[in-house]
Formats: C-alpha cells, sequence, structure tokens
C-alpha cells in the first residue's frame, strides 16, 4: 500500500492510549464474568421514548433526503433557543453550526481556529480525544494541568505563562470529564481577560450544560468582550440522552460559522434527515432534560452517601457532569496499579486518573452510569477494598 499521511498516522500515535483497564474489564464481561463496569461515559438508559417515537414517525413520513448543510432552519433555530438558554447569550439561528455530535463541532472548532504549526492551550484533566483532535489538523499544543487541591479549578497565571506567538486558541470544558469540576465565575474571567488581552479564541466544551447538581452553569460566552471570540461546543448525546444519534453543534460569530459550512460540504454534507426532525422535537420539547440531570444529581449523592467513612478517599471535583473524581493516593499513588486491583478483587471497573494526563494521576474516575443500587453496591464494595487495599500492603 502507498505511504498513508503523516497527518493520519500522527493523531493517534501507537502505544498506551490510557483505557486498557476498560477494555479488560469489558472483555471479561463479554466472556461471562459479573463485571460493574463504571468506566464508561455512555448512558445505562435508551433516549427518551418520545424522542424515540418522533424519529419513527418522521422516518415513516418520507424524510429520507438531503438536508441545509449547516442544518435544517428548524434544527438550527431550536439549537440556538437551547444555547441562548444554555451561555446565556441571545443567539440566532446563523450562529449556530449543526454537526453530527459533539465530537464533530469540536473537530469543527480546532479546524476554524487553528493552521498547522498554529499551537493550542488545552487545560488538563481534559476529554481524551482532545490531543488527537489538534494533531489531526496540525497543530501543536501545550496541556496545562489543574490541582486536584484547588478542585480542578483551571490556574489562569499557569495558562497565560504557555502561550506562545502564534497560540491561537484555549480550549477549556466546564462541566470537566473527567473530573466532573464546574469552572466558577472568577476562574472563567480570569480566561477571559487572558483571551482579550492576548486576541485569543475560547473554544468553551460545554456538553454537560445541563448535567450540574442544581449549580449555575455559566459560560464564558456570556462575560464581556467575549461572544466575538467564543466558540461553544455542544451535543445532544448527555443532556438528552442521544449518544448513538449523533447530534452535536457550534455556536460562535455568525462570520465564522458561515465560512464553517464549507467544512460540512466537504466531510458530512448535512446530517441525516430524520434524525434532524426528530432532535428539533427532542430540543424544542426538553426530551429527557430534566429527568436526565435529575437522575445523574441522586445518583452522585447516592454514590458518596455509600462511600461516606472511607477516610482515605478525599472526592475532588465531582459537581457536575456523569462523573466522580475520587483521590486515592492515600491508598495507593499509583492509580493504574489500584484499578487493576479493584477490577480483579472486586470486579468494580474505573479508568485511572492518569488516563487523563498527569494532573489527574492518584484519582479514579468514576461513571455514574449505572442504576442505583447497582452505584450503592460498587461503592460499598470499593469502601471495603480500600480497608483491606491498606491492611494487604501493611
Ligand atoms: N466533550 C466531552 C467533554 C465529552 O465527554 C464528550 C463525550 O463523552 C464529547 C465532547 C463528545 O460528545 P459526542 O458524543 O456528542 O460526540
Amino acid at each position: 500500500m502507498p505511504t498513508p499521511s503523516t497527518r493520519i498516522s500522527g493523531i493517534i500515535p501507537s502505544g498506551k492510549d490510557g483505557w486498557e483497564v476498560h477494555f479488560e474489564a469489558y472483555t471479561r464481561k463479554q466472556a461471562g464474568e459479573a463485571i460493574t463496569m463504571l468506566s464508561v461515559g455512555d448512558h445505562d438508559f435508551d433516549t427518551p421514548s418520545e424522542t424515540v417515537e418522533a424519529c419513527v414517525r418522521e422516518v415513516r413520513a418520507g424524510h429520507h433526503h438531503y438536508t441545509n448543510l449547516p442544518g435544517i432552519p428548524r434544527l438550527r433555530r431550536a439549537m440556538a433557543a437551547v444555547s441562548a438558554e444554555s451561555t446565556g447569550v441571545p443567539t440566532t439561528a446563523d450562529q449556530v453550526l449543526a454537526t453530527p455530535g459533539g465530537q464533530s463541532a469540536l473537530f469543527a472548532a480546532v479546524t476554524a481556529t487553528l493552521d498547522p504549526g498554529s499551537h493550542a492551550i488545552v487545560v488538563a484533566p481534559y476529554y481524551a480525544t482532545y490531543p488527537g483532535t489538534f494533531r489531526a489538523v496540525g497543530a501543536g499544543f501545550t496541556v496545562v494541568e489543574t490541582h486536584a487541591e484547588d478542585g480542578f479549578q483551571p490556574d489562569a497565571a499557569a495558562i497565560e505563562k504557555a502561550i506562545e506567538p502564534n497560540t491561537r486558541a484555549i480550549l477549556i470544558n466546564s462541566p470537566n470529564n473527567p473530573t466532573g469540576a464546574i469552572y466558577t465565575r472568577e476562574s472563567l474571567e480570569k480566561l477571559a481577560d487572558i483571551c482579550i488581552r492576548h486576541d485569543l479564541w475560547l473554544l468553551s466544551d460545554e456538553v454537560y450544560w445541563s448535567i450540574t447538581g442544581g449549580r449555575e452553569h455559566i459560560s464564558p460566552r456570556a462575560l464581556p468582550g467575549m461572544e466575538e471570540r467564543t466558540l461553544v461546543i455542544n451535543s445532544m448525546s448527555k443532556s438528552h440522552g442521544m449518544t448513538g444519534w449523533r447530534i452535536g453543534w457550534l455556536t460562535g460569530p455568525e462570520p465564522m460559522i458561515s465560512l464553517l459550512i464549507n467544512l460540512n460540504l466537504v466531510t458530512t454534507y448535512g446530517l441525516p434527515d430524520f434524525v434532524s426532525r426528530a432532535a428539533t422535537e427532542a430540543l424544542e420539547n426538553r426530551y429527557g432534560v430534566d429527568d436526565i440531570a435529575a437522575r445523574y444529581a441522586a445518583r452522585r449523592t447516592i454514590f458518596l452517601d455509600a462511600l461516606a467513612g472511607a477516610n482515605d478517599i478525599v472526592v475532588r471535583g465531582s459537581e457536575g457532569g456523569m462523573y466522580i473524581m475520587l483521590d486515592i493516593s492515600a491508598v495507593d499513588p499509583d492509580c493504574e496499579a489500584f484499578a487493576w486491583a479493584l477490577l480483579d478483587t472486586e470486579k468494580i471497573a474505573v479508568m485511572p486518573g492518569s488516563s487523563f494526563g498527569d494532573a489527574a494521576s492518584g484519582h479514579i474516575r468514576i461513571s455514574l452510569t449505572q442504576p442505583d443500587d447497582i452505584l450503592r453496591d460498587a461503592a460499598i464494595r470499593l469502601k471495603r477494598f480500600v480497608g483491606g487495599y491498606k491492611r494487604d500492603a501493611a
């Protein structure tokens, strides 16, 4: 075969990708072992039935054809309305680009702001696809860590220090995957100040905007001077329980969104027609949104209540999203060894924090993607495991 491009070969350099514990657990589960999977960020429940019924209706009604490149007009209007709600900034349909999932919106944002050879800053811990997304467009990036003891809030001074002459963008994610941290207004104001002074784009991944455990979601897009330099990544995967439907969107200044329609032209050529129509109905009627948010808030409480009294475990971040981040460094500073031992002993699969960068090492990420009773039981077993772990090591 002729040589593949350097660009495609370089997206995921070979070697460890951090998913080893998860895939081993998955394989064992497939083989019949009773493994409790707390390692994956996908809902354990189906898409709300109203959305499913809407899709069946639309496909039966003959909506099988090409759609407008940036999304059908009603879908864009519905997305704009949700962006107005989630970011607190009035938003029009032409400030929105519909994409197949949040990941595509992220790719669009990175493509639109970075040239090959440009530089970006990414705040860690971060969602696992971020480095590959920068590499896919040939851009360099610097990882700036947050600190567990600050609740994983971004460190503005460290971010400013990482700026280089060719830096064009900063990428953040709040509520955060993997830490569950929700960035405070003060943290976001400091980031906004840096973006304005250095004339940078802020790429704000807000796919968990609705899952905040009742806390306020603050979008940096709403801060003074930021609307013109913020691109918000959004998705129906988490908020509307639609991971497999692949619907997301990017919100930003109209001239940038206009340019990005050309990216849809050469990549997706629009979204599936009947899926777009069902998604529109789900957005307009908030199908599942409040229920899903309430479900994760309740699960967080159930898990943490059942874990109470595990003195060697410290909860960090863990305010929103679908995740809980536990500092287990007092039990074992090697979080990967801890995760393997937890899998072998208690048959519970979690993600080692180190899979999300050094900032989260010494931690494990718990995905709250199991029913209440399974989560309660897993927390009790984790507590028991930690007690025994220390004794064995002594
Ligand atoms: N951003 C973050 C922080 C995520 O956790 C995810 C998915 O887990 C995505 C983006 C991608 O979302 P989607 O499933 O809509 O592509």
